[in-house]
């Protein structure tokens, strides 16, 4: 699994790291999300997956494999 956030269109709602905290982080200066996982284990595949589903900007790409 591998996780990518679009920066540019991050809007920082922090959403994402409420539901997987081990994987992304909030850059507070930048106001942008930080992926601190880029290719976190299985165990946290359903974290991750809501992380993507809750972001309000659709910033977040799963891929799989
Ligand atoms: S939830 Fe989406 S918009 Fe918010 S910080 Fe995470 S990636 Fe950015």
């Amino acid at each position: 699994m591998k996780v990518i956030v679009d920066l540019q269109a991050c809007q920082g709602y922090a959403c994402c790291m409420m539901e997987a905290p081990a994987v992304f982080d909030l850059d507070e200066s930048a106001g942008k999300a930080i992926v601190l996982e880029e290719t976190p284990s299985d165990e946290l595949r359903t974290q991750v997956e809501a992380a993507a589903r809750v972001c309000p900007a659709r910033a977040i790409t799963v891929e799989n494999g």
